[in-house]
């Protein structure tokens, strides 16, 4: 059904958001009972005030995962059973999509256009897609000869910690939990604080479906202080984390002082999108710009926020992108027309201001936008903002912006171009728009990312594996049957067949 802009304000209103943590299949209040505000971002309003999570908290969400995970409940399940279970999840999602789609929307700004089509329907897909391929792995026997067997078989890993942010969370918490759950484990997830509410819904609909209460917990908290628990608990088995560079490595500190539990972190990115002058499709790649940096306001890990262009058609690059920079002008989620929302806080607000002052003071050319906008709606909105003659080696090039922020770079050389694309400490992903095949390839396989796109950006598919190279990622991908690596062990047994040993 689709609804125009003021059925979703009366729905919007009428919103019955959740507000405590979900701990051993219960609602409670926090064990402090603290409470923080839930703030919808578009106008600034306070959606609900939610229980606020703290190390105690995650202490009894961990034993609850702990037991759980020790009397089998979930684990101890034939894998098609537990698979049944996650589609059973799916099909609950899905029957519940459109409050999902306004929490999301309430919560981050995300357009309401996109939080159905996109993070609903991402969502949807992760679990039923895990739950299908749960009986469908086998273990292997090794070739070792007629003396003994070696058996190799996976297993889950125990208790697993996930924290997540705030650009696409319920979809993001999919790509952790889906596998996790498909592999046997229990689950202690910490949404970003700036985001709790579709994570705490779709504890409740876990438990609908069918997963045992203390399988799956939902504990909302700030990082340093319930994140930090959990990355610092002696009985958690592994961390699963997206966010920041810079919080991945503290997990990586948490681990290293705990119990050396396993960490993958997916961390932040600063990708190239690089266009040659012999792009097949000049106006499909500009149209594509725009895309990489201004939807979801740039609240993207893979924002293709340095452009990087080859010098005869640097010009009218940099005149086509300002005018679909203007395309992407702000509005309000609700409506169904908004193609772009606030960014998520007024920190983030403040952040991406910040480095568009730094961007002119160390003089790149600012070609349109440049400031926050629609102030007297008390929302955090910045226009849609494109520098030009950007040196690789300032500021607005080096650090994540993580706003609608673009920054575009001529290059003169092939061999320029894939220098100043891997010129970064990150290396999520990158994009190359050229119609010479041997090119492509050749920047494809010099590309230090973990993800390269030739001519499209962000194509992307649960059946393929996420993650970055370098500072953008640690110990394993999301997504894929590749992301089970990260939450089961690989277990070695020998069996005596009785003819003398090996
Ligand atoms: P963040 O690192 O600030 O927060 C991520 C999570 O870590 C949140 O749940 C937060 O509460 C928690 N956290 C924060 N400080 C902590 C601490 N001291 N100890 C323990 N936990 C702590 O990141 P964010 O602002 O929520 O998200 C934006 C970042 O996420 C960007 O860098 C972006 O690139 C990255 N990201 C990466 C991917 C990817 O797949 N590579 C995907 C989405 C976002």
């Amino acid at each position: 059904m689709t609804r125009t802009l003021s059925e979703w304000s009366e729905a919007a209103a009428a919103v019955d958001a959740p507000s405590q943590l979900f701990i051993d299949g219960e609602h409670v209040d926090a064990l402090s009972g603290e409470r923080f505000a839930a703030v919808n971002p578009a106008t600034g309003e306070t959606i609900t005030e939610v229980a606020l999570g703290g190390a105690a908290d995650i202490d009894a969400a961990v034993d609850s995962a702990r037991t759980a995970f020790e009397d089998g409940r979930w684990a101890n399940l034939a894998p098609r059973d537990r698979g049944q279970v996650l589609i059973k999840l799916a099909g609950c999602i899905e029957d519940n999509a459109e409050e999902l789609q306004l929490l999301e929307t309430l919560d981050v700004g995300k357009p309401i256009r996109y939080s159905r089509r996109v993070d609903v329907a991402q969502t949807v897909n992760t679990y039923a897609w895990y739950g299908e391929a749960a009986d469908k792995l086998y273990g292997e026997i090794a070739p070792t000869g007629p003396h003994a067997l070696g058996m190799i078989t996976k297993e889950p890993i125990g208790v697993v910690g996930a924290v997540t942010p705030w650009n696409f969370p319920m979809m993001m918490n999919s790509w952790k939990l889906a596998p996790a759950l498909m592999a046997g484990n229990s689950v202690v997830l910490k949404p970003a604080e700036q985001s709790p509410l579709t994570a705490l819904r779709i504890g409740e609909l876990a438990l609908e479906a069918g997963i045992p209460p203390g399988v799956l917990n939902v504990v909302p908290g700030y990082g340093e202080t319930a994140g930090r628990a959990l990355g610092r608990h002696p009985f958690v088995d592994g961390i699963t984390f997206t966010g920041s560079t810079e919080v991945g490595k503290l997990f990586l500190e948490y681990s290293a002082k705990s119990n050396m539990k396993r960490v993958s972190a997916e961390t932040g990115g600063k990708t190239p999108n690089i266009i040659f002058a012999d792009a097949p499709d000049l106006d499909f790649a500009i149209g594509a710009v725009g895309f990489s940096i201004f939807w979801n306001t740039g609240e993207m890990c893979i924002a293709g926020s340095r452009l990087l262009v080859e010098r005869p058609i640097y010009d009218q690059v940099v005149e086509r992108v300002g005018e679909v920079a203007d395309s992407w002008a702000p509005g309000n989620p609700l409506d169904p027309a908004t193609k772009a929302g606030p960014v998520v806080d007024d920190a983030q607000l403040q952040k991406i201001i910040g480095y568009i002052e730094r961007g002119t003071e160390e003089g790149a050319r600012l070609v349109v936008g440049g400031s926050r906008t629609l102030t007297e709606t008390g929302g955090y909105f910045v226009e849609p903002t494109v520098f030009a003659d950007v040196r690789n080696d300032m500021t607005i090039a080096r650090e994540e912006i993580f706003g609608p922020v673009l920054s575009i770079i001529p290059f003169d050389t092939q061999q320029e171009a894939l220098e100043i694309a891997n010129d970064t400490r990150y290396g999520l992903s990158a994009a190359v728009w050229t119609s010479n095949l041997a090119r492509a390839h050749t920047m494809a396989a010099g590309l230090r990312a973990g993800t390269v796109w030739i001519n499209n950006f962000d194509t992307s598919d649960i059946t393929v594996p996420f993650g970055g190279y370098k500072e953008s990622g640690f110990g394993g991908k999301d997504k894929s049957l590749h992301a089970l690596d990260k939450y089961t062990h690989t277990k070695t047994t020998w069996i005596n067949l009785g003819r003398g040993g090996v």
